[in-house]
């Protein structure tokens, strides 16, 4: 009964979104349904497999008056050098252009550091006139997309500064023939960034994913963060409630405390669907950013040779027995560290043998 319920609203959803569509999206609109088809299955899928039969919510998110009134500073605020940075400030204003035109990683690096010459090499960098309130690392899973990169940096580190954040971005590149890992890789980058310097706060970020708000601040909070919100490969809406992929944010020591990332997911989807359960077991509740500050749009492209992970539903399963075996503390890796102009790059050959689960 419930599980009839469940599709009946399911398709309910889908078709109210459907008319939405056809009213508000012209041309998008077979690519949206395609999408939104995707995600229905998922919502009927993840049903099907989930341990105790929850019902998973269909969130459509079509209403933003939930959102807090922003109250930011005033154009012309002063701050010191001795306070610590403002997290609403003036210079935030909301939409941003979001320009996908290729680029050359030469050509971002010369305009970025022509703007910021304090940039140091590695692409560090902090604001001078207040303490910046987080250092963030942002991690930046990576393989074959050469083209996206010089994008990213181009979009978000004059936004980073603006937020008057201190960072440094971490592309962390898998080499070698195993299926993508992007947990791993994220494993990997956060052991590596912290070697470097101590930061506070973990982004973790897709090459391809490009803020539409400056107001999504890349700080953390005292509860993990997800900022990828609302994707435009989604039609600006929220797939499932579970949803924690694209953009997400830890704290250091709430990373630590759920054992990072899982290492057991090789090839597409599922890791964040673990992280979500760490971060739940943990007792943790994920923020959000409201309304359209959690818009993205992500660069289009062709999922070359990437593999679904279709056994990701039953490793999903034993999210809570694996936590405890299998993350930071069962992960073995050579990487090879280089920096450039603006990050640095860990080179890392992945494979099974390099994170091994004991029995649990
Ligand atoms: C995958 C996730 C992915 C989500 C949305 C799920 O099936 O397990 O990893 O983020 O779909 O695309």
């Amino acid at each position: 009964q419930a599980r009839t319920n469940q599709c009946f609203t399911l398709s309910n959803a889908f078709l109210n979104e459907y008319v939405f569509m056809v009213q508000a999206r012209g041309i998008q609109f077979r690519e949206n349904v395609k999408n939104l088809g995707a995600q229905v299955l998922e919502q009927v899928v993840r049903g099907a497999y989930s341990v105790n039969g929850t019902d998973y919510s269909y969130d459509f998110n079509f209403n933003d008056s939930d959102a807090p009134p922003t109250t930011y500073l005033p154009v012309g605020f002063t701050y010191f050098p001795s306070q610590i940075c403002p997290e609403r400030l003036p210079s935030m204003k909301g939409r941003l252009e979001v320009n996908m035109s290729e680029v050359s990683l030469e050509d971002v690096e010369r305009s970025l550091l022509e703007v910021e010459p304090s940039m140091a090499f590695g692409g560090y960098w902090k604001p001078k006139d207040c303490i910046p309130r987080w250092k963030v690392a942002i991690l930046v899973p990576f393989r074959n997309r050469h083209e996206h990169l010089p994008i990213l940096l181009r979009h978000l580190v004059p936004v980073l500064q603006k937020q008057r954040l201190q960072f440094a971005f971490y592309v962390i590149e898998q080499s070698g023939t195993e299926p993508f890992n992007r947990a791993m890789l994220f494993n990997v980058g956060y052991k590596e960034a912290m070697k470097d310097l101590d930061w506070d706060c973990l982004v973790f970020h897709d090459v391809d994913h490009l803020m539409e708000n400056d107001r999504n601040y890349y700080g953390c909070t005292n509860m993990p963060r997800h900022f990828a919100v609302k994707l435009d490969k989604y039609s600006y809406m929220l797939p499932y409630h579970e949803f924690f992929g694209g953009v997400s944010g830890l704290t250091v020591k709430q990373f630590k405390k759920i054992n990072g990332f899982p290492n057991a997911f090789w090839g597409w989807g599922g890791e964040d669907d673990d992280l979500w359960n760490r971060v739940q077991f943990a007792n943790y509740t994920v923020s959000r950013p409201h309304g359209d500050q959690g818009r993205y749009m992500s660069i289009p492209h062709h999922h070359r040779g990437e593999v679904q992970f279709l056994g990701r539903y039953s490793l999903l399963r034993h999210s809570k027995e694996r936590q405890k075996v299998d993350g930071l503390n069962n992960l073995n890796y050579s990487p090879l560290v280089s920096r450039r102009p603006l990050y640095t790059n860990i080179t890392v050959s992945l494979s099974r043998m390099l994170a091994p689960v004991a029995d649990y």
